[in-house]
């Protein structure tokens, strides 16, 4: 962490101490440190050029602070500010991006995902970010003051003075071995997360969302995402990595669970037999006792925790048919409306007063009149019984058609018009 500091303090630390400073402290400082250099560049040859000379040298001082760049309490103070910033432009940039271009939005109608669920994870995440940047800092504070094996540079590495490949071939050894090292960790933290005595007090919040969104990554309690993250600090105090290299891993690892929250059941893909991806952690979410595993499957794999992503496992599938049983509920509901419609005017056409209604005269051509528009839309839809129960009555006394069975109904509408 020690790049980042150097950075903030070239650029910002150093005006920003100075002028958050005591005043009186500030000036000591500036007076002790600057008065030789100050005093030997000013202009003596006339009063006002020693004027004008002094004035400038003071302007451009950049100001200096009681609380020098190699302080504890300003590497601590400057730390916390730089982690946390870090955190939060990570966390709201790349969940915001892949809840809106990867997240499939129809999960929000699956019968587990909460109401107003983004935003209680963004609430909880906000929550647990101080507490969880305060319990990182002093890893971060004893690698600023050399107390880490984190390197610089590939010569100041392991075999850096041999030359050759040698280095290089170190760095990727590192790699792979920090990799290893974490997922392996990270796998029997977050089992050991699900003991009932642990789960209960520290790992149940992030267990809230059964369909996560990416905004559900960070959102959990602090000490239960600080010791998921305890091995990647370690593996600095174990042995020797570049760092650059674990600045790069330590972000992607942030990305990773991001990534891996956004319930995308990415099934039948060769690599899912190795990679622990959305499908895994999704389905760790759904049943809780399967894939603990970051990065990759073999931890599972090797102490039967795996769970191989199946397409029926898909939240998707319940959405679906849920969603599907909503349209046929709410078709069912509209035939029953139009039941309830049509059952008055049956009423009536059993009473005889649906001959009123002449079924073959054109439609009212009057725009007010939409109850005129049902009734000769309810008494097309009658017309086949009515004619049906004419049957019945005339059949054992004529052997007409329906034309002659109706005829004489119409033309008695007709004469009535
Ligand atoms: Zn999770
Ligand atoms: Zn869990």
């Amino acid at each position: 962490m020690d790049i980042p500091l150097h950075y903030f303090d070239e650029y910002i630390g150093d005006r920003l101490y100075a002028a958050l400073d005591n005043p009186f402290a500030k000036h000591a400082a500036v007076t002790a440190q600057n008065a030789t250099a100050s005093f030997a560049s000013l202009d003596w040859s006339s009063t006002t050029a020693a004027f004008e000379s002094a004035k400038a040298v003071v302007e451009s001082w950049p100001g200096l602070s009681s609380l020098r760049r190699d302080s504890v309490l300003r590497q601590a103070l400057s730390l916390y500010c730089l982690t946390y910033v870090g955190i939060f432009v990570l966390y709201f940039s790349v969940a915001t991006f892949s809840y809106y271009a990867i997240f499939d939005h129809r999960m929000e109608a699956h019968p587990r995902f909460l109401k107003n669920q983004v935003r209680k994870e963004i609430a909880y995440s906000l929550e647990a970010f101080p507490m969880l940047d305060l319990l990182t800092l002093p890893w971060f504070v004893g690698d600023v003051r050399g107390w880490s094996m984190l390197y610089d540079t590939v010569e100041e590495g392991p075999f850096g003075k041999q030359g050759g490949a040698l280095p290089w071939l170190y760095m990727a050894f590192s790699a792979a071995f920090f990799l290893w090292f974490t997922d392996f960790c990270i796998y029997w933290v977050h089992r050991w997360l699900h003991i009932p005595f642990l789960y209960k007090r520290l790992h149940k919040p992030h267990h809230k969302w059964i369909i996560p969104t990416p905004f559900a990554s960070h959102a959990f309690h602090p000490v239960d995402g600080y010791l998921q993250s305890v091995p990647y600090h370690m593996a600095c105090y174990m042995f020797p990595i570049h760092k650059y290299m674990f600045i790069g891993l330590f972000s992607f690892v942030n990305l990773w669970s991001i990534f891996i929250h956004d319930s995308d059941m990415l099934c039948d893909h060769p690599l899912e037999h190795y990679i622990n991806g959305p499908a895994h952690h999704t389905l760790h979410h759904l049943y809780f006792t399967c894939n603990y595993g970051q990065y990759f499957t073999w931890a599972d794999k090797a102490f039967s925790s795996f769970r191989v992503p199946a397409k029926g496992d898909d939240p998707l599938v319940a959405v679906l048919a849920g969603l599907e049983k909503k349209r046929q509920a709410e078709e069912d509901a509209e035939a029953e409306r139009l039941r309830a419609l049509k059952a008055p005017e049956m009423k009536r056409i059993d009473s005889g007063l649906g001959s009123e209604v002449d079924p073959e005269s054109p439609a009212p051509s009057s725009p007010a009149s939409s109850d005129r528009e049902s009734s000769v839309e309810r008494s097309e839809m009658a017309r086949p019984k009515r004619i049906a129960k004419q049957r019945t009555s005339t059949a054992s006394a004529t052997s007409g058609t329906d034309e002659t069975l109706s005829r004489p109904r119409r033309e008695g509408l007709r004469s009535r018009k």
